[in-house]
């Protein structure tokens, strides 16, 4: 599963992930692994006016905005190697971090017969450990590869926390 992998999370997006292309490499090897069944894109895919953004008293900034350019897959990312994109965030009401909040992700995974998870992208202290502890509670098992992701860290120190949340939670970290 890679998260929000996305202009907006790159550097020059609107909320740009430190390091966020480095990471391109690793997710364009992963997805081209005969060892995974499926292989899912989630896209942050935000109403204007989201409740997230600063103007609504959320705290980002506006990105990914439905249909614009920021919102796209980064150009970075090997679109040959991806089966399906899942939209998120979508509920103007909500945070939209998890890859399963408002979305037919854990049945789309079920009725494709798959039980366990890796999950890649950006950002580690948000949509990927929201992702990844909501796929461990769905009862999935999940693995979170460090070589894949990059935080925001608003923080110092808040990826490493996430981290250590996705572990309790049950999520093997490699
Ligand atoms: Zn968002």
């Amino acid at each position: 599963m890679i998260v929000d992998y996305q202009n907006d999370f790159n550097p020059g997006g609107a909320l740009a992930v430190p390091e966020g292309d480095r990471i391109a490499a690793h997710i364009n090897s992963l997805a081209a692994d005969p060892r995974f069944d499926v292989v899912v894109a989630t896209r942050d895919w935000h109403p204007p006016g989201h409740g997230s953004f600063t103007e609504q008293g959320g705290v980002w900034p506006v990105h990914c905005l439905q249909d614009s350019d920021g919102a796209e897959l980064a150009p970075g990312l090997d679109r040959a190697g991806i089966d399906v994109v899942v939209d998120k965030g979508q509920d103007p009401g909500t945070d939209g971090y998890s890859g399963f909040d408002g979305t037919n992700l854990a049945e789309l995974l079920r009725e494709r017969g798959i039980d366990s998870l890796t999950v890649v992208g950006l950002a580690t202290d948000y949509c990927v450990k929201h992702t990844a502890i909501e796929a461990a509670g769905e009862g999935f098992g999940v693995r979170v590869e460090r070589a894949g992701v990059r935080g925001v860290d608003v923080e110092a120190g808040d990826s490493e926390r996430a981290i250590e949340e996705m572990r309790a939670a049950g999520v093997e970290i490699s």
